[in-house]
């Protein structure tokens, strides 16, 4: 990785030069895409004393260690390890296996993305583990719930689907007095506008499907751990026989340095859509952090340093033919689940199907958009195509 002695690098340079020593590979830029099992040893002697550089496929190879080098000069200096797994749900399940034994408590915000309450429910609670839902606003309230086997509290901000933000930092203070780990589903924001592992967090995860994909065509996750939380989930990680694909890899890399110019889009056009969308009379509210009117907001500005393209409307009560009819005239938001790549999307959903500990009454159908890289007028102007379509239904 590139020095400079005088100041630390930005992101957006760390994002351009780390992970990789353009001095080898001959010179090119990128390193190659390793598609490997076996490793030679060159003689018996380095083979009983497993003495190469690398020793098989799944522990490593040059690409995979270049990404990892670029995804922890991201995280920052409290970064001590960065795994690599198959997809954002993977890496969930992986980093709660990492800090829990049978007998254990762990409490996970209600806000928290579906599939990860079902691994809670389902796997988790059939090894022994017990998880207990919060009111994702409940901030250092959140003692109340520790139990003397708590282990781990998840939180993530904003929350899936429906945007509420966490006072992670007063989260996190709590949880440490008390020895118990916190994680942190950090898709969202990405460590360019949360620095999780300064704030707290000690383990942070991405569906790298996502924003460091960049362009919905794989499937990745990446757990970060600070140096408390990097030796459990190293080990877990190599015990589980975990490891991403090669090629996955390679194109995790590759749009992860362009990540930082996408987001800066996808903040803009998400912002001027979104306020936008609060000025049509059909919306009773919109679900956007970086919004001044959002409830989240004072909690966004004083942590976050931007936002995603990600956020969600309830429209004011009305019939499901004519959401229907709003969905099905736009021809520039496909309706697909994921985000994160460089188109927009829009999906229809109700977290009132599952939340436990607090309750979703947004008073009218909830949509959910991601807003790609278009221009923002012409996705404006699709959106008014689907208002007249609502009305005209
Ligand atoms: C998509 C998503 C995941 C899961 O990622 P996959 O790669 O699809 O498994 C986890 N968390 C959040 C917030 C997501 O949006």
């Amino acid at each position: 990785m590139a020095k400079n002695s005088d100041r630390p690098l930005k992101p957006a340079t760390r994002l351009v030069v780390s992970g990789h020593d353009t001095t080898s590979y001959y010179g090119f830029v990128n390193p190659p895409v390793y598609h490997a099992s076996t490793v030679l040893y060159p003689t018996a002697e380095d083979q009983v004393a497993h003495r190469a550089r690398y020793q098989y496929g799944r522990r490593g190879t040059p690409t995979t260690e270049a990404l990892e080098g670029a995804l922890a000069a991201i995280e920052g200096p409290n970064c001590a390890a960065v795994c690599l797994v198959p997809s954002g749900l993977n890496a969930i399940s992986t980093a709660i296996l990492s800090v829990v034994s049978a007998g254990d408590h762990i409490l996970v915000t209600d806000s928290i993305y579906r599939p990860t309450r079902v691994f809670c429910d389902g796997t988790l609670k059939r090894m022994g583990v017990e998880t207990t839902y919060y009111d994702p606003l409940i901030g250092d309230g959140i003692a109340k719930l520790m139990k003397a086997n708590t282990r781990a509290v998840f939180v993530e901000a904003p929350g899936s689907q429906s945007f509420e933000m966490q006072d992670i930092p007063a989260i996190a203070a709590v949880a440490h007095e008390r020895k118990a780990r916190v994680l942190m589903d950090n898709t969202w924001a990405t460590p360019l506008y949360y620095q999780a592992l300064d704030k707290g967090v000690d383990l942070s995860i991405q569906a790298g499907t996502k924003y460091i994909g960049g362009h919905s065509d794989i499937m990745f996750g990446t757990i970060s751990a600070n140096a408390d939380a990097a030796p459990r989930l190293k080990e877990t990680y190599h015990s589980l026989g975990l490891c991403a694909g090669p090629d996955d890899v390679f194109l995790a890399l590759r749009g992860l340095r362009t990540m930082g110019v996408r987001l800066a889009q996808h903040h803009r056009n998400g912002l001027a859509v979104a306020q936008w969308l609060a000025a049509r009379p059909e919306v009773a509210r919109v679900m956007h952090p970086a919004l001044e009117s959002d409830p989240g907001y004072a909690i966004w500005k004083r942590d976050f340093t931007g936002a995603s393209g990600l956020f969600s409307i309830a429209l004011k009560p009305t019939s499901e033919q004519k959401v229907y009819a709003f969905m099905n005239a736009l021809t520039l938001f496909g309706m697909g689940f994921s985000w994160g790549g460089f188109e927009s999307l829009v999906i229809l959903f109700d977290c009132s199907e599952y939340r436990t500990a607090t309750r979703w009454a947004p008073g009218g159908p909830t949509l959910r958009f991601h807003i790609g890289l278009e221009d923002t007028g012409d996705l404006i102007a699709d959106l008014e195509r689907g208002f007249a379509a609502m009305a005209a239904a």
